[in-house]
């Protein structure tokens, strides 16, 4: 058996970035930068008001309460008209300019309006009451104050979340160079897999592996592309995966790849790519088929439900993540304290334990998500983590276990 870090270092050194790419921002989410993002523009480009309220020269409202002479109403989106005189303010809107003379926003809420009438023309003046003093300044978001321009806003290899991309449009930006969104196929093999819902003859059972890889690879950033079900027949297995190395960036396969006699998946990737057939320590989830058909990195995985998920997790995941550019792409594991005892036997494997994580006493507590079994996959659905419990007799309650928290 290989440990774990060797298989998912030969995993990763053939799962190299793509070429970069140009894409519209609003596809961007989940991708990485490809070059360095630098602020073409200052963020706010213009002096504007953080409150509802009045613009004012703040050496007028030294003395509050004062009375200010209301000159203009300056809504968001418009330019204002006229300078601030002594004397005198402007009614201003959140996110307004702030108007040429003043230097200072009062909150609509420290203000009253004590004669009301046309700002301008023959009739009597809007008064404002001003009931307190403030510093130049207040309320005032200066050009810049969020970024200047010429400002280094994100470095290559960062992760595009929603925060990033309102960035890059609050700079203008429509395009972002990026690693390319990967395609992945994903296909199950198995004579006894039904996928249609209808009743099961003797000794079928449901496809469940292509939804669950499907929606891991999803969430893994990537587009799921669902390569269909191939019973175990090589010819079949080979035009389903020729379809995925032709349409695809990478495959995921489940099934086919343990000691079985029908276990075509790795003999038809045998002939067709350069594949190792690998043990690894781990408990689910040992064998794995791993490598290359041309260029496309190709992800053999066992056949049992956890195992194909956990598989993914360890191996499939961080490879599509390297191809799309993450520089850590391995999930990092924290510290949890096991709330019961998580016993296991020895056998020279880590195990990884699927259980519920919660945060306790200012840190994370797990507890058994059910039946540890590969093919029980409630337990697996159920689990926000895996503990990783190293090779002995398990954890005991209160004992310090490592965990890789699931999405
Ligand atoms: P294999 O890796 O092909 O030897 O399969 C191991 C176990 O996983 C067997 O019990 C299979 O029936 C089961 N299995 C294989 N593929 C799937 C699938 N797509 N969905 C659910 N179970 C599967
Ligand atoms: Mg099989």
């Amino acid at each position: 058996m290989l440990p774990l870090e060797a298989v998912r270092e030969f995993v990763l050194d053939r799962c190299p970035a793509r070429t970069p790419v140009s894409v519209p921002v609003a596809d961007a989410l989940g991708l990485v930068t490809a070059s360095e993002i630098i602020s073409a523009e200052a963020i706010p480009q213009f002096a504007n008001t953080a409150m509802d309220g009045f613009a004012v020269r703040s050496a007028d409202v030294v003395d509050a309460p004062c009375d200010l002479r209301v000159i203009e109403t300056i809504a968001a989106g418009h330019a204002p008209q006229v300078t601030v005189g002594p004397g005198e303010a402007s009614r201003i809107m959140t996110g307004a300019t702030i108007p040429p003379g003043a230097d200072a926003v009062v909150m609509v809420e420290r203000t009253s309006i004590v004669t009301d009438g046309p700002a301008s023309g023959d009739g009597a003046a809007e008064i404002v009451r001003v009931e307190v003093s403030v510093p130049s300044g207040n309320h005032v978001r200066p050009v810049g104050d969020d970024l200047h321009a010429g400002t280094h806003v994100f470095g290559v290899g960062t992760e595009l979340t929603a925060g990033h991309l309102g960035v890059l449009c609050s700079l203008g930006m429509t395009e972002v160079e990026v690693f390319p969104r990967l395609r992945v196929g994903v296909l199950s093999t198995g004579d006894e897999l039904v996928d249609d819902g209808s009743p099961l003859r003797p000794g079928q059972i449901r496809d469940s592996n292509r939804r669950t890889l499907l929606a891991l690879a999803h969430r893994a950033d990537v587009i799921p592309v669902d390569l269909g079900l191939s019973p175990d027949e090589p010819d079949k297995i080979e035009a389903a995966i020729s379809t995925g190395i032709d349409t695809c960036d990478a495959i995921v396969t489940s099934g086919g790849v343990s000691m079985g006699d029908f276990d075509y998946v790795k003999a038809v990737l045998d002939r067709i790519g350069d594949m190792r057939w690998m043990q690894v320590a781990i408990k689910p989830a040992k064998p794995l088929a791993f490598g290359t058909v041309g260029d496309v990195p190709v992800f053999g995985l066992p056949g049992n439900p956890v195992s194909s998920m956990v598989s993914f997790e360890l191996f499939a995941r961080p490879g599509l993540r390297s191809m799309m550019g993450h520089p850590d792409p391995v999930r990092p594991t924290v510290a949890a304290t096991a709330a019961e005892d998580l016993p296991r036997r020895a056998d020279g494997k880590t195990h990884f334990m699927r259980v519920l994580a919660t945060s306790a006493n200012g840190g994370i507590e797990v507890r058994s998500a059910g039946g540890q079994g590969s093919h029980m996959l409630w337990a697996m659905a159920k689990a926000n983590a895996l503990a990783v419990v190293p090779d002995g007799d398990g954890v005991r309650a209160g004992g310090p276990v490592d965990v890789l928290l699931l999405d």
